[in-house]
């Protein structure tokens, strides 16, 4: 009888569920809505009906079920299990999610968050696969962080390490979500590139951009620019320079921090392919030392969308093993 384990991401819109197998062979999968509005206990029967139906459709038993692991968005305890309140799950307020999710199943459930999980799967499964030492940046609304060192994560003293999207980039910058200013995020992230898009059509600069969104700023998106971008807009060419550029400067912090032997970029925006990993590269050459630049690769993640839930599985795998070592 073969071991599985089950992988449960859960994101503010999406519930996505996969068995992995022992040797890493997605066994099932599924993708449901996470009913967020209706609070906890409706999120939790969800994941509870998510993982009953992945288990039927790839025929394991509970027996089978080595660990069960939740990505869950931070702010959390990642020893606890205990969610704190995530601001996209309403009504979230302390949640023991592991404990709730133990009772519910009757399996070894472990949580993690987001951001950690999805560096573990590119690790696990994905682009960063045979590597010891490596980096992730996640690129959507914010800018997500994973490191892994020696083959684990970085979890620093509280859980709280590898916040790689809050590194401060900037003196007296753009007020940052966390309420600092000048973070990473607040230029790198889709949302950052929106602003830097707005701030210069605001001051005037031509652009097929201001007919794209239909003249009303606030509709404008990453996909736009990237589009405009690649159909030869010079102003959008350069917003997509610029946030590539900001990006730059952050891995070349890390490369000489951490010395990795890849950092991986996740998210929508690596959709843009070298037109935004040329310029991210160029950067880190020019900011970073020399021996760990070169050593360094910077790659597109392996595994698309599916890093999250794959790295819980992951993730849960290399939890059990330790607690049971
Ligand atoms: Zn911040």
């Amino acid at each position: 009888m073969s071991e599985v384990i089950i992988g449960v991401d859960l994101g503010g819109t999406n519930v996505k569920t996969a068995v992995v197998s022992r040797d890493k062979k997605i066994l099932a999968k599924d993708s449901r809505p996470t009913r967020a509005e209706e609070g906890p206990d409706a999120v939790m029967d969800v994941m509870e009906a998510a993982v009953r139906d992945v288990m039927r459709q790839a025929g394991v038993e509970t027996s089978q079920v080595i660990a069960v692991g939740f990505g869950a968005p931070g702010p959390m305890n990642w020893q606890t299990g205990v969610v704190y309140s995530p601001p996209n799950l309403p009504g979230w307020k302390n949640v023991p999610l592991a404990d709730a999710m133990r009772d519910r199943l009757g399996m070894p459930c472990y949580v993690d968050n987001d951001a950690n999980v999805a560096c573990y799967g590119e690790y696990w499964m994905g682009a960063g696969q045979g590597t010891e030492s490596m980096a992730v940046f996640t690129l959507g609304t914010g800018v997500g962080g994973g490191m892994i060192i020696f083959g684990r994560l970085l979890r620093g003293i509280d859980g709280t390490a590898a916040e790689l999207g809050h590194m401060t980039v900037q003196r007296d910058g753009r007020r940052c979500g966390c309420g600092a200013r000048g973070c990473l995020e607040a230029y790198a992230s889709v949302t950052g590139m929106v602003r830097t898009a707005v701030e210069g059509l605001e001051a005037g600069k031509e652009s097929a951009l201001r007919d794209m969104c239909g003249g009303d700023l606030a509709k404008l998106t990453g996909k736009m620019i990237s589009d405009a971008a690649r159909a030869g807009d010079a102003f959008a060419k350069y917003v997509f320079e610029e946030t590539a550029t900001w990006l730059g400067l952050g891995i070349a912090t890390i490369v000489n921090i951490q010395n990795p032997e890849m950092v991986v970029l996740c998210g929508g925006m690596i959709a843009a392919g070298e037109m935004l990993f040329d310029p991210v590269r160029r950067v880190v050459r020019e900011n970073a030392f020399e021996v760990p630049a070169k050593r360094c690769r910077i790659v597109p993640a392996g595994l698309g969308e599916d890093s999250g839930v794959l790295g819980c599985a992951g993730c849960a795998l290399a939890r059990h093993e330790e607690q049971s070592a």
